[in-house]
């Protein structure tokens, strides 16, 4: 189905007129899958451990009848407008340039769609851009300027993403690269490493659909360009409103090459419970690391985590090495779990 040039601009209006964060009602209703006779579910949020606050607002939202995509979006919204948080969003680290460019995207389960933006800049919600790509075009991806362009035509408001905390590390991880340079090293104690972060979060509602996303700001002071897992369906978030959903966060080179979001869904769909499919991918991701990315004892020199989420409700969370916790919300309320893991750190 195409949306005339005429439809889209008279949306793109009304969606500016409604102000930052443009409302996207559904473009196209797709018919959804109908629910399995005597199914039973129960409502549940997964995400990275960031998504504490996230998990409960998104959880409400399903158990009070929402979209379980919307919920989602509406739950990682939170990290992405919270300046505070520097892996995603208003405030996320910056490229080796200081550009903030920022990847996502999203899969819903009942219509089986995607959205996915990479390397958009000034647009603090990418997560919401991705789901506009779903919305509003026959596209699944879109990036760069044209994903910058693209969100300023559907109504989002451009502004500038990189704090003055972000700025400052920025600075002085550039100014500490070389001691032969002519930026003049800091002379402090604060420790700017190559940091990761992100946020993956996946819901399903009582009557098992399910919504997956992830959105991140990618690795600090990556190469300008450079895209990872978060925006790449299959590898940052993947859904299947037959099975369930699973996200990731850590090194996205990692992921991507082994597909692991498409890969732990397939697992599921196997019969393996949620937390096992995490740690057979894992398993998948040592056995496809290059050797100058391995230390001592065969172990990558990386972290990854994985997030998954069954229709039924079941839910589980693996990573590489001991120590990791991501969040749940259900009827037992917001919490972090312990995450399953490959190697004791
Ligand atoms: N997966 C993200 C990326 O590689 C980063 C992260 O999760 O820490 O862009």
């Amino acid at each position: 189905m195409s949306l005339s040039r005429r439809e889209f601009l008279e949306r793109s209006a009304a969606i500016s007129a409604a102000g930052f964060m443009p409302r996207l009602p559904d473009a196209w209703p797709v018919a959804a899958e109908p629910v399995p006779a005597g199914f039973r579910g129960r409502p549940c949020v997964v995400s990275s451990s960031n998504g504490i606050r996230g998990v409960k607002v998104a959880y409400d939202k399903i158990v009070a009848g929402e979209d379980p995509l919307d919920a989602a979006i509406a739950g990682v919204n939170i990290q992405e407008l919270d300046p505070n948080d520097q892996s995603v969003g208003l405030g996320g680290l910056p490229n080796e340039e200081g550009v903030v460019q920022l990847d996502a995207s999203c899969m819903h389960g009942p219509t089986r769609r995607a959205g996915a933006v990479g390397c958009i800049e000034g647009i603090a919600t990418p997560s919401l851009v991705a789901k506009a790509v779903m919305d509003y075009t026959d596209h699944v991806m879109l990036v760069g300027e044209g994903a910058t362009r693209f969100a300023k035509a559907m109504g989002f408001k451009e502004q500038n993403l990189l704090t003055e905390k972000s700025r400052q590390d920025w600075m002085r991880w550039k100014s500490r690269l070389n001691a032969n340079d002519a930026w003049l090293d800091h002379n402090d104690d604060i420790k700017i490493k190559f940091t990761t972060g992100t946020i993956n979060m996946n819901a399903v509602t009582a009557s098992g659909d399910l919504g997956s996303v992830t959105t991140t700001s990618g690795m600090a002071w990556k190469v300008p360009g450079r895209i990872g897992d978060s925006p790449i369906v299959g590898a940052g978030q993947y859904c299947d409103n037959t099975v369930g959903a699973a996200g990731s966060t850590g090194r996205g080179e990692a992921n991507i090459k082994t597909c692991a979001s498409f890969l732990i869904v397939e697992f599921m769909r196997q019969g393996m419970a949620p937390q096992a499919a995490c740690l057979k991918a894992l398993e998948r991701v040592v056995a496809m690391t290059e050797a100058r990315l391995m230390g001592p004892g065969g172990r990558p020199k990386f972290d990854l985590e994985f997030y998954a989420l069954a229709k039924n409700g079941d839910f589980g969370g693996a990573t590489l090495y001991s120590g990791g916790k991501f969040a749940v919300c259900d009827e037992r309320g917001a919490r972090l779990e312990p995450a399953a893991f490959l190697y004791q750190r």
